[in-house]
């Protein structure tokens, strides 16, 4: 081809100059990788946090105002991945414990981040049971891993960010009084999630429906101990309008919990019968589904793979939460449009999130494009 002298200088010019920065850059980034690569170590810092809670919550077992979380945070080659662990007192974790346990896990030895499936089943072996600090980890390496991939984690996962579901609004054991206040409180929401498993069951539904219509599921917490008794409150419920039953009976009762699901109009859930990926198969003929929470199966890697094998099982999936901070929340949340309900009203119901991230709008879970679990640090009050 010809060209003509004003061409031939552009084109080598613009040759010379590529070769030239093309060279320069090259070798100076790779040296940046190199030493980037080499010098980078994550590290794990971890710090007690008490949540304070808006009002008093009551479950058929205990009551309490505040809520125990480790804030995590893993650094790596200048970005931080944000984690938590929610540890309601009554599953055994503690300020305490996840310290002990976070104390043990050393992330220095590992060069790769990327590496999920290594590093979290080294972080699952150091020891037994720890489920929360072991999902605050879990979250941090999550967080951390979707910022150096500049992706939130349900466009990496390929999930559709417009299929979210609507969060329920739990309401605790409560005063007639009470109950109605916070049923008001609980406009935006389309489903409430009423706590049953005391005496007063049929009172908390008989009051919330002098004030609303609106979709409500249950949630025994293991409260009614007899079978027909079990059956026969499901079906007065599915006379007002509710749609799902969680945990009827005591998880140990499993003949009976799957009497119940065999003979019941509506779904059965198993949450506490339900921690991680082997209780999936033990649920199965026993509830209709099973309730996920990260601070119950180490976090986002085993809940991911637990909503594939839940549906492989031809289960139901509901994803939950404890009183968490918007990290946690915003961490499940990234999963959220492969649930049938989900119950990510844990930042709604304390007075001290120290993240925003995923918001509720009307009632409706709505994902962020942030990378990571989607979250940025609170403004100080
Ligand atoms: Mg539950």
């Amino acid at each position: 081809m010809k060209q003509n002298r004003r061409d031939f200088i552009l084109n080598s010019g613009l040759i010379g100059g590529a070769i030239l920065t093309g060279g320069l850059n090259t070798n100076s980034l790779a040296k940046n990788i190199n030493i980037n690569k080499k010098n980078s170590k994550m590290k794990l810092t971890f710090k007690p946090y008490t949540l304070e809670l808006k009002h008093v919550f009551t479950l058929a077992t205990s009551s309490r105002t505040t809520t125990p979380v480790m804030l995590t945070q893993i650094e790596y080659d200048g970005l931080i991945g944000y984690g938590e662990a929610s540890m309601p007192p009554y599953l055994g974790e503690s300020h305490e414990s996840a310290a002990k346990f976070l104390a043990k896990v050393d992330l220095t030895q590992f060069k790769d981040p990327f590496e999920l499936e290594t590093i979290l089943n080294y972080v699952d072996k150091i020891d037994k049971l720890n489920p929360a600090a072991k999902a605050s980890v879990d979250i941090a390496l999550h967080d951390l891993v979707g910022k150096l991939m500049k992706k939130p984690w349900h466009k990496i996962w390929g999930y559709d960010k417009e299929k979210t579901p609507n969060t329920s609004f739990t309401i605790g054991i409560d005063s007639k009084e009470v109950v109605i206040e916070k049923v008001k409180e609980a406009e935006e929401y389309k489903i409430l999630k009423v706590k049953l498993g005391r005496d007063t069951d049929k009172m908390m539904i008989e009051t919330i429906r002098t004030v609303t219509d609106k979709t409500i599921v249950v949630d025994v917490n293991q409260g009614w101990k007899d079978k027909q008794f079990a059956l026969d409150m499901i079906h007065w419920l599915n006379e007002r309008n509710v749609k799902m039953v969680e945990q009827p009976m005591p998880k140990e009762m499993i003949d009976e919990n799957a009497w119940l699901t065999d003979k019941s109009p509506l779904p059965t859930f198993g949450d506490e019968s339900v921690q991680r990926i082997p209780d999936v198969i033990k649920a199965h003929g026993v509830y209709s589904g099973i309730n996920i929470k990260l601070m119950k199966c180490t976090g986002l890697r085993e809940a991911h793979k637990m909503i594939d094998l839940a549906k492989s099982l031809n289960m139901k999936v509901m994803l939950g939460c404890m009183t968490e901070t918007s990290c946690a929340i915003s961490a499940v949340s990234q999963l959220s449009s492969q649930c049938e309900w989900a119950d990510m009203d844990g930042a709604l119901l304390i007075k001290n999130d120290p993240f925003v991230g995923t918001k509720v709008i009307d009632g409706r879970v709505v994902l962020n494009d942030s990378p990571g679990i989607g979250i940025s640090k609170a403004l100080p009050h």
